[in-house]
């Protein structure tokens, strides 16, 4: 008798919060390397179950964003396929049948604890050195429970875990890894609103879905045990897990937006291949069997070994990327290939029509559009920090005022020139700063000299993602002439931040 192994599935599950994250495409990479190395398929399944923070637009950023990279998916929620829906907010009804099943299994449980007694709980634990953590110490009789909940009382459903012994997680390329099940603590499986969490979500979904393999992020390894334990309670076979090391920022903190662009749309907007993005994304963390930096997906998927990753955190070296930008260009790609990314990029009618507004009052021959719109094409502007310290105002001042600007920035949904302007005007308010002084950094920042074309429409052509990296960058700017905003004093700032203007 010939046992059939089961066709491989991989899949990348983002959460659609915020913008496009280049680890989103550094993930699906792998898992689209992996399957398609094996004949198997890639899945793309958004988890959008944190509902106050997914969003449909930045959901389709990321459609967008795996299409430009050509990281394309067999099944998805743009592109369908037989185990749809491939969103976790289309799929409630069957997290709560299986977490149901859960219940009447007696491995979960409703639990109607409140904040204070957790809160109690914790301080006690800390206090008297135990393992924080929920292990049930408010549970109620199951009749009490179902009596409480049939009667509307709003509850979270937890999972139980054994109290003691040890639970063994393999990872392809770590091996055995092993936890105290007493550190492991009653995990929230259904949220009072009757979301799933990201655990329950997740094991069901990957189960249902058919994956065999779960390709993710080094982050989510101190998630593994409460999913084996799900996998163990539900009787099905847990996929195999490859925890894969965690992209990092030059001086190896974990990539973030505050040290590095981390936005796929900047990179985009920046001009960078996307051939050359994945070549980078692959080579920072993997290397070839023939030791070749040069590669593209197909030659990848056409050698790949999985056990080749290098664990050594892979460090984000946008100089290092720059440099292989440059070796595509030129060792790839005729002149003729160039014009036509340049078409696609930016240099075609419809930015000119753009554009051509903005100009025309300014200009008194054809040869001054192309000078006086170039920075709307460049990368980051050359300039000299003094140039973004107003007369009005002190370095430090207007660091802290790009600084909320670029946190209201970060939270915007959609962007338009009319939404960065109300915005601005909101927080010159806020600031009690005039809005000139405010406004005089900002057009610096973002075009370079303190004469240019209008600054909001300016910022709505070089879109959300370069808006915010020109920010950041006069921020560093600000940081190298000594006004850095850094450890207890931008903490300080991002609290009364948070107290004025909300999440
Ligand atoms: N939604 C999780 C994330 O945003 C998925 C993690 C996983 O792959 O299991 O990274």
């Amino acid at each position: 008798m010939t046992t059939s192994t089961p066709q491989v599935r991989t899949r990348v599950a983002p959460s659609p919060t915020g913008d496009p994250h280049i680890g989103t495409a550094y993930m699906a990479l792998f898992n689209l390397a992996f399957a398609k190395s094996q004949g198997g398929q890639f899945i793309l399944r958004v988890e959008d179950t944190d509902q106050a923070r997914s969003t449909r637009e930045s959901e389709q950023a990321i459609f967008d964003a795996l299409h430009w990279l050509g990281l394309n998916y067999d099944e998805g929620p743009d592109v369908g396929g037989p185990c749809g829906p491939y969103r976790q907010s289309e799929r409630l009804a069957i997290y709560k049948e299986e977490c149901d099943k859960l219940i009447a299994a007696g491995h979960a449980y409703r639990d109607f604890s409140t904040p204070e007694q957790l809160d109690a709980l914790r301080k006690q634990q800390t206090e008297s050195g135990a393992n924080p953590g929920y292990r049930g110490e408010f549970r109620i009789s199951s009749e009490e429970a179902e009596k409480r909940a049939a009667a509307g009382e709003p509850h979270v459903i937890r999972l139980i875990v054994p109290s003691e012994g040890e639970c063994v997680i393999n990872d392809r390329l770590r091996g055995e890894i092993k936890f105290p099940w007493a550190q492991i603590d009653h995990q929230v499986l259904m949220k009072s609103d009757g979301f799933p969490t990201y655990h329950l979500a997740n094991v069901v979904d990957d189960h249902l879905m058919g994956i065999t393999h779960v390709i993710r992020g080094e982050e989510w390894i101190s998630s593994a045990p409460k999913h084996r334990r799900l996998y163990d309670c539900f009787g099905w076979q847990m996929p195999e897990l490859i925890h894969l090391p965690l992209l990092r920022n030059p001086d190896k903190s974990k990539l973030s937006k505050r040290k590095n662009p981390t936005s796929i749309n900047y990179f985009k907007q920046a001009g960078y291949l996307p051939e050359a993005l994945l070549n980078y994304l692959g080579l920072i963390a993997y290397s070839m069997p023939d030791a070749s930096e040069m590669f593209d997906l197909s030659q990848m998927i056409a050698s790949f070994d999985i056990g080749r990753v290098s664990l050594g955190g892979p460090v984000f070296d946008m100089a290092k990327l720059a440099w292989l930008n440059g070796r595509w260009m030129r060792e790839k790609q005729s002149a003729d290939d160039l014009l036509e990314r340049l078409k696609s990029w930016m240099l075609n009618d419809d930015t000119w029509r753009r554009i051509l507004p903005l100009v025309q009052p300014r200009a008194e021959k054809l040869s001054d559009i192309v000078p006086m719109s170039a920075y709307l094409f460049a990368d980051m502007p050359q300039y000299d920090a003094a140039l973004l310290i107003p007369k009005g105002l002190d370095g430090e001042r207007v660091a802290t005022l790009i600084r909320i600007i670029l946190w209201e920035f970060e939270k915007m949904r959609s962007w338009s020139g009319e939404q960065a302007k109300n915005s601005l005007n909101a927080i010159a308010e806020k600031e009690s700063v005039k809005l000139r002084d405010l406004l005089a950094p900002i057009f610096v920042a973002i075009s370079g000299a303190p004469v240019a074309l209008p600054l909001f429409e300016t910022m709505e052509i070089i879109g959300a993602d370069m808006t915010r990296r020109r920010l950041a960058h006069a921020l560093a700017k600000l940081a190298e002439t000594g006004f850095e905003l850094k450890g207890k004093k931008l903490k300080k700032l991002e609290e009364e931040y948070q107290k004025s203007y909300g999440r």
